[in-house]
């Protein structure tokens, strides 16, 4: 698998383990080249869960994109890779756990949202400014200020 840090093709595996009642494995990989660590998940297929965009357009959700779009959220904020896979995980997991295989892209994001603000106060304001497409500075503000 690459590095997502340094494109390096190959990572090695430093720790495996059953997590989810055996139904996922966890490992943790470790980039030889330039020692940037991350964690991989392994599960059964499942349906995917289909995301409807505000053109009523739909794609499949995408975690890889989702977290691209957390890791420039958290830029400079010392939060762990790791703490992000686990917010995608508790959504994915929420989504499933409704037995729900559609979900709307402003639902989407309200969930990411709400996650986020216990993770990193700038990172929650920086990705609420990207992903709910404030229509004014007032609606910025006001989303400050109810940060307290
Ligand atoms: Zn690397």
């Amino acid at each position: 698998m690459f590095c997502p840090s340094c494109n390096n093709a190959d990572t090695k595996v430093i720790d495996s383990r059953v997590i989810d009642e055996g139904k996922t494995v966890r490992r943790r990989r470790e980039c030889p080249k330039c020692g940037y660590r991350f964690t991989t998940y392994e599960r059964f297929a499942e349906r995917p869960i289909i995301v409807i965009k505000r053109d009523n357009s739909a794609e499949p959700f995408d975690r890889k994109k989702l977290l691209r779009g957390l890791l420039t959220a958290t830029a400079k904020r010392d939060v762990p890779p790791s703490k992000l896979e686990d917010l995608i995980d508790g959504i994915e997991n929420d989504i499933r756990a409704e037995n729900k295989t559609e979900i709307d892209s402003t639902a989407l994001g309200d969930m990411v949202l709400a996650r986020l603000r216990d993770v990193d106060d700038l990172a929650y304001i920086r990705f609420a400014s990207v992903y709910r497409d404030f229509k004014s500075i007032e609606e910025f503000s006001e989303a400050i200020k109810k940060m307290g």
